[in-house]
């Protein structure tokens, strides 16, 4: 039986109407979530992906702004705008745009935004927080919306074997520390591999549920999976495809085809992962609004 597909665009449409409502319910009060995105350059990636944060922003009925800065912007002038982000009252997140232009120390400028508007969790003291097992601080949004996705689609994590492909601080390892977290869509038994794991096929094999996060298009197929597995697909690469009318498509870091014959449950590559970063951005941004306003 082909896997039941995982409607990432679906269940990150659900978040975002309760991230809405939450919003909503922010007004009496006067308070108005505010998502500050600073983007330095011109990489054309980096403007896609921060005109869709505004624009979701707003839709949530939240107050987003871009700042956007020349190339040339120098660190501490950076810093200067993050200074003044972290003391506006009226921004809840702040979020800065990776990969930044070489010549700024990008882990400077992520430590020096105030934890508690750092909506994309990738701070010290969230990143921190998150390892220790403590819930009050923010997750980044991508490993988060794979627990959503998880949770959501009634996949049981508790006791589970999950295989976790890819070791970077923006997706592989906070999503091994969530996998831990005692309670729902944690208590796992993870593993994590890496460029430099043995034999992947063996450990992927093992696995109840896979993440693969690991950037190579199409890495993981059907026969390294077991039978009734539940594959989440946090890749999005874009390979060359003569049939298409640009010449081109996305395609996870799974091999879908293969993968959706072996696999209980799969997320599609675009429609999975992807839709639910944002949404868990906005979740993360409404989270720091009502901290802020005392109503959470
Ligand atoms: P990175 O390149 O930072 O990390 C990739 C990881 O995969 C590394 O840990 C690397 O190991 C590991 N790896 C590489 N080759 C192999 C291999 N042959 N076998 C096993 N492991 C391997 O990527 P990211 O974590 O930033 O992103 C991963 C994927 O997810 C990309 O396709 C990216 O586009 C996508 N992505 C999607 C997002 C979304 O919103 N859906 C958000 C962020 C990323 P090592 O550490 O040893 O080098």
């Amino acid at each position: 039986m082909p896997a039941e597909r995982i409607d990432g665009t679906a269940i990150a449409a659900a978040i975002r109407a309760e991230v809405a409502q939450g919003v909503a319910a922010l007004a009496p009060r006067g308070v108005v979530p505010g998502l500050a995105v600073v983007l330095v350059g011109e990489d054309p990636a980096s403007t896609v992906y921060v005109r869709a944060k505004e624009k979701a922003s707003v839709e949530a009925g939240m107050a987003g702004r871009t700042i956007r800065l020349p190339a040339t912007t120098s660190q501490p002038d950076l810093l200067a705008v993050i200074d003044g982000l972290n003391a506006d009252p009226a921004v809840h997140g702040i979020l800065v745009q990776m990969p930044l232009p070489n010549a700024i120390n990008a882990q400077a400028v992520i430590a020096r935004i105030r934890p508690d508007k750092d909506v994309d969790g990738f701070h010290p003291v969230n990143a921190g927080k998150l390892f220790i097992g403590e819930t009050d601080g923010f997750v980044p949004c991508t490993p988060a919306g794979v627990v959503e996705l998880l949770k959501r689609s009634g996949t049981e994590t508790r006791g589970a074997d999950v295989v976790v492909v890819g070791r970077s601080t923006i997706v592989g390892r906070p999503m091994a520390a969530l996998l831990l977290r005692q309670g729902e869509g944690g208590d796992a038994t993870v593993t994590v591999c890496h460029s430099r794991t043995r034999d992947l096929a063996a450990h992927v094999r093992r696995a109840d549920i896979v993440v693969a996060a690991i950037g190579r298009p199409e890495a993981i197929t059907g026969d390294m999976l077991k039978p009734g597995a539940v594959v989440i697909d946090v890749g999005i690469n874009r390979i060359a495809d003569p049939g298409t009318r640009t010449g081109t498509r996305l395609v996870g870091d799974v091999h879908f085809a293969s993968a959706a014959a072996v696999a209980a449950k799969i997320t599609p590559v675009p429609g999975g992962v992807g839709p639910m970063t944002i949404a868990m951005l906005l979740a993360n941004t409404l989270k720091a609004a009502e901290r802020a306003a005392g109503a959470a």
